[in-house]
This record gives structure tokens, sequence and C-alpha cells, in this order.
């Protein structure tokens, strides 16, 4: 039997409109349980100081107040820092803290594991275990927010759902964390500065669209010739790029956000001049940039990064066609925080 008590973050804004109104308490009441909820760092209603003490035992006798929790950290020789969060059923997710030049960014995840199979991440390896609750990926922004304060004296300035998972299917705990994140009574971010990172799935790509979020869209392409991108990310056979790219004309139509499209160059994958005519001829049907990614590395794979002149000359054909690339670095590798690194290799000690 589970007698468990409501966690209150789960509480909807109703339900705690009527736990005030039945406590006998005024209704700014709520207001300020939820500034305290949501942005302040807090571990027990006890630390809820300014409400009446009756109110706070109230509360502790109704609800649970579970967070997520920082459980170890890295910090890499640039800086970059990489958490692992415990959620409250003890699973673990990881986080990163990227410093640039004048941007601080936060990459965060929507899933424990991933129930796709790229086969160059390493977080696909460990399945997908369960969805993030909304307020899961929310906390991560919040405690990113104040050691970003707390390392570099600045608050973050984008976020990207390019940690764990993929955050399209986990579609309705991802856009409602961003619903609080991009409102006042949440961290005030403007939706412009959110990117989410899909591997592609039209339908989902489609419903994004409608939800008018105001956020940038990130599409793993890795390949824009069907029977290749089939080979490195399985899945994909579902998905045919036809089915793709309509989704992205879609997109596009509604949003008016150009996509970027991420690319990471494979030896002897896709990295000869057929495949970046290819992409050349996908790039042009939709308004679209191009982000290269430097491969890392991934226990037991088979892949190697492709020459760096190839990628260059990629850009310069990409180019002369009017399409704008760029090259991303990789952050954080000493410390297994790159992108697709992702996997819980810190340890577990429960
Ligand atoms: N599922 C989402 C978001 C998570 S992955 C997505 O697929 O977009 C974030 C990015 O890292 C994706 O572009 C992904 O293809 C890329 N990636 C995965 N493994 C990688 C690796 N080993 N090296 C570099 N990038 C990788």
């Amino acid at each position: 039997m589970n007698n468990q008590k409501p966690n209150i973050r789960d509480a909807t804004v109703s339900d705690l409109e009527n736990f005030v109104k039945t406590a006998n308490q005024p209704s700014f009441r709520k207001s300020q349980i939820d500034q305290w909820l949501w942005q302040k760092n807090i571990d027990s209603f006890a630390q809820m100081t300014n409400l009446p003490s009756e109110l706070r035992t109230q509360l502790q006798q109704h609800f649970e107040l579970r967070n997520i929790q920082i459980h170890q950290y890295q910090i890499s020789a640039d800086k970059t820092i990489k958490f692992a969060f415990k959620l409250p059923d003890r699973h673990l997710i990881e986080s990163v803290l990227i410093p640039t030049e004048n941007r601080v960014t936060v990459c965060i995840s929507s899933q424990v594991g991933c129930s796709l199979d790229c086969r160059f991440c390493a977080t696909a390896k460990m399945k997908r275990i369960r969805n993030l609750y909304w307020w899961e990926i929310y906390q991560q922004v919040q405690f990113l927010q104040s050691k970003s304060f707390h390392y570099f004296q600045t608050p973050v300035t984008n976020v990207v759902f390019m940690g764990m998972g993929e955050p399209l299917m986990n579609f309705n705990n991802v856009i409602s964390s961003l619903g609080l994140m991009t409102s006042t009574d949440g961290l005030n971010m403007s939706p412009g500065r959110f990117t989410v990172s899909t591997s592609g799935i039209p339908k989902l790509i489609c419903r994004l669209a409608d939800e008018n979020t105001g956020v940038n869209l990130a599409v793993s392409l890795h390949s824009a010739n069907q029977d290749i991108r089939k080979e490195i990310m399985p899945f994909s056979e579902k998905f045919p790029l036809v089915q793709l790219l309509d989704s992205l004309v879609y997109w596009y139509r509604k949003t008016n956000v150009k996509i970027t499209f991420e690319y990471l160059v494979l030896k002897n994958v896709n990295d000869t001049m057929e495949d970046i005519y290819q992409l050349v001829d996908f790039c042009k049907k939709v308004p679209c940039k191009v982000n290269f990614i430097e491969y890392n590395p991934i226990e037991g794979d088979r892949f190697q990064e492709a020459d760096w002149n190839i990628v260059e000359q990629y850009q310069k054909i990409l180019l002369k066609h009017n399409i704008h690339s760029t090259i991303r670095r990789s952050r954080g590798g000493d410390i297994d925080a790159a992108c697709g690194q992702l996997a819980n290799k810190m340890g577990v000690t429960l």
C-alpha cells in the first residue's frame, strides 16, 4: 500500500488554492508558497519563513517536499562543470554548465536514459528508464542558475535540451517546464534562449510548432541520406527524411524560427563529397543553418571523427550555397561531459 503524501511540486494551481482556502489563509499565501518552491532552493517547509508556523505545519502534514539533489560534480580543465543529480526515486541524471566568453549555457536532461538507438551516443546504451517530471527538468536549471552565479558570477544565458534523453518523447513535461522557466513566477528567461534538440520525430516537431513556445529547434540530422541515417540512427527507419522535411517546413511556416541541423562528421560514414551535396540539397528546402559537432568517443564504439580539413571544406561548400554553418568544439571531454557522453559514469553511491 502506498500511503506516501503527494509531492507539493506535483500539486496543481487549484490544489494549492484549495489547500490555502481550507487552511483559512488569505489567497496571497499561495504565491508565497510558489515563490519558495520555484525561485528559492529550499528542502523543507520549515524554511518557508514568511508563512505562519501553523500553515507550515499543515503543509508538512499534507505534502512531501521532494527535490532533485546534487549528488556529485566534476570540473573540467576548460571550466565546464558536470553535475549528477539524484532524483527522488534515486535514479541519476546529468546536466552540464558550460561557460564561454559571453554566455553560460546549461545542457539539461529530459529522460533517465533514452529510448532511441543512435549508435554513437552513450545515453542510448542505457536504454530508457523513465521520463523526467516537468519539475525535475525545471530544477536542473534552477540549481545550475545558482551554481552559475557562484562559479561565474553571472546568470545562465542559454538552455539546451541536449543532455540525456529525447525531449520530444517526454513532450508534456518539457512543455510544462518551459512554461515555468519562461514565466515571471519561475526563472523569467526569454523563450529564445532555449533550444530543444531532437533526433527528428516528425509528428512531435509539428506538435511543438503548434505549441507556439518561441523556443529554437535543433535537429540531429547527421546525414541527409536515408540509408546512412538509418545505419547510424536505426529508429529513423520509421521516420523517413521526406517526412522529417515536411515537419520542418511546417515548423518554419508556423514559427518563423530557423532550424539548426546538427551534423557529426564521422570518418567513412558520412564524410564524402556526395554526403555534403546531399546535405546542401536538404538544407535548401527549409531555412536553416548547420552546426558541425565534434565527435566524442564512446566506450566500445566503432566510430572515428572525420579529418578536420573535410569539415572545413564542407563549410566552404555550404557557404557557396548561402548556408551558414558553425563548428561546435567539444567541451568537458576530460570529464565525459561532452555531447553524447552522459551516461552516469560518475559512479553510484546510493
Ligand atoms: N535526443 C536529442 C538530444 C540529446 S543528444 C537529440 O538527438 O538531439 C544532443 C546532441 O548530441 C545530438 O545532436 C546528438 O546527436 C549528439 N551526440 C550524441 N552522441 C554524440 C557523440 N558521441 N559525440 C558528439 N555528439 C553526440
